[in-house]
């Protein structure tokens, strides 16, 4: 039986690289060994985008960090998912829901990111907190676009903290979010989805998270600048 989804690892460099460094990563990621059932996509910082989707290979997907919710106008400094697509890049990671379906209808694919704060964990708020973003995200997306979806669980405090949420809590979390799938979207979404989770992976902690049979990858920061991202990239192998 094949495994109805793929492992998914985003690089997400954060306000990283200079054209050098970047270079750097693109040479690691082009003479690594990198497990070809693994989907994997680089965020590079906006001003980059189009220098590294004409330099990666094309089996290494981009990503832009952000995007505005609207396609053009009277707004300063924003980029629109159409001028993401117009450079050839395919993905956006978007941490506020408001601007998913945008970005859909624009034909960019999205990693929406579900955030947990510190506080809301510690006063038994996760369920609530994490059900309402996925509710509001869920509503802006129409039948047909599920498939261009992967969703990233972030717990905000194992955001370039060094604290990773142990692979129990993480898989906890995957769970209730794809049975929330499952029971207000349908078996088929929920079963195909990809839940990944961003938050301190690294090399030492990345096997024993890619164990748990929920979690299908991850959102890397830090770690992916390096070329011990070729190994998180593996950490299914
Ligand atoms: P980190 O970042 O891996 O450095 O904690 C995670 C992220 O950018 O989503």
């Amino acid at each position: 039986l094949s495994a109805p989804r793929n492992f998914f690892v985003g690089g997400n460099w954060q306000l990283n690289g200079n054209k050098q460094e970047i270079g750097n990563i693109i040479n690691f990621l082009t003479a690594g060994n990198l497990d070809p059932s693994t989907e994997v996509v680089c965020a590079p910082p906006t001003i980059y985008l189009e220098h590294v989707r004409k330099t990666l290979p094309s089996s290494v997907g981009v990503a832009a960090q952000n995007c505005y919710k609207v396609p053009k106008g009277a707004f300063t400094g924003e980029t629109s998912p159409a001028m993401i697509k117009d450079v050839g890049v395919e993905w956006a990671i978007i941490a506020n829901w408001a601007k998913v379906g945008h970005a859909l209808e624009a034909g960019l694919k999205v990693i929406p990111c579900i955030e947990e704060k510190l506080e809301e964990r510690e006063s038994g708020k996760t369920e609530e907190v994490v059900f309402r973003q996925l509710k509001a995200i869920a509503d802006n997306i129409k039948p047909n676009q599920w498939q261009n979806v992967v969703f990233a669980y972030e717990p905000v405090w194992a955001i370039g903290t060094g604290k990773t949420a142990s692979p129990a809590q993480a898989q906890e979390i995957h769970v209730k979010l794809r049975k929330w799938l499952n029971d207000n979207v349908s078996a088929d979404v929920a079963r195909k989805t990809q839940i990944i989770y961003g938050g301190s992976v690294t090399t030492d902690n990345c096997r024993e998270l890619a164990r748990e049979r929920n979690i299908d990858g991850f959102l890397v920061g830090g770690a992916s600048l390096k070329p011990d991202f070729i190994q998180i990239v593996n950490a299914r192998q």
